[in-house]
């Protein structure tokens, strides 16, 4: 039986979410338990489950998630900054294996993180 991740089946459209940005390569959804007021996810549409399993083939993809972001920042007017994240096992976190960059703003963000 296929068993799609949470992140696959809203690509796929079987579930919704607050989708903010898409494109052919990536699609960007407002995280369903934001850690600040602003908390966007940044996925390819490529299923990659981590980190570590990005390959040479992946960076022109792995790089325009990060145009994607700054562009959000830019439209969003996240002047005084905001923060990139990537949890990558479960030691640090990673729920949903499917590759994905949290962008976060609109609070002090504390250094270093939890
Ligand atoms: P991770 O812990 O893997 O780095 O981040 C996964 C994120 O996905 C979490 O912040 C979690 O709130 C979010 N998330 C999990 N399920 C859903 C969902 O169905 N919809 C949305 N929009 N976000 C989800």
């Amino acid at each position: 039986m296929e068993t799609k991740t949470i992140f696959k089946r809203i690509i796929d459209r079987e579930i919704p979410a607050d989708i903010v940005y898409e494109d052919d390569r990536c699609l960007a959804f407002r995280d369903i338990q934001p850690q600040a007021p602003v908390h966007i996810l940044v996925i390819p549409k490529k299923e990659i489950p981590s980190v570590n399993e990005v390959s040479e083939s992946d960076e022109n993809l792995v790089g325009h998630l990060f145009v994607v972001i700054a562009k959000l920042a830019e439209q969003l007017g996240l002047k005084s900054g905001y923060r990139v994240v990537v949890n990558c096992g479960p030691e640090a976190g990673q729920s949903v294996m499917h590759l994905h960059l949290h962008l976060l703003a609109g609070r002090r963000l504390n250094w270093p993180p939890g």
